[in-house]
């Protein structure tokens, strides 16, 4: 389903023109409107979904073939060096935008420098403790 009042449902169904770098059936791949490196693209599925929890089984592998085929090419074509595949789902986890899209950003040798989170120290009693509450969720 498309939601009307979805920017990124207008944008992926060409309602709003954009810099495109693939389109198919099932999803269209844009140029980030604020790129965090040269190249910063957003993979956009036509239907919309709020986040990755309602994104159905075949859709997700579409969504990481889609990434296989158009990361290379960005990386050929930009002279990049690595490619980070973020995805962010929930407020509290920076997701600004509530229709599902997987951030491509290609890395260059040099910078520009990402921000990344600080490294905490683990303490085994509670690193079990966690595996079992998740587990005992599955
Ligand atoms: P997130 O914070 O993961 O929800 O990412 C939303 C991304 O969408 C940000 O990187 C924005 O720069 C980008 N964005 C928002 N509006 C547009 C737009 N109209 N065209 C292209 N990118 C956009
Ligand atoms: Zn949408």
């Amino acid at each position: 389903m498309k939601k009307d009042d979805c920017i990124f449902c207008r944008i992926a169904n060409g309602e709003i023109p954009s810099d495109t770098l693939y389109e198919d059936d099932f999803a269209r791949v844009i140029l980030d409107l604020n790129p965090a490196s040269k190249g910063h693209a957003l993979i956009l599925p036509k239907e919309h979904y709020a986040d990755l929890f309602e994104l159905p089984e075949e859709e997700a592998a579409r969504v990481l073939s889609t990434a296989k085929k158009v990361a290379p090419a960005m990386m050929k074509a930009l002279g990049a060096a690595g490619m980070n595949l973020v995805q962010n789902n929930g407020a509290a986890a920076g997701q600004t935008v509530k229709h599902f899209h997987l951030h491509l950003i290609p890395r260059y040798e040099g910078g520009p420098r990402m921000c990344s989170w600080e490294e905490g120290k683990s303490d085994p009693a509670e690193q079990k403790r966690i595996a079992e509450a998740v587990k005992a969720e599955l």
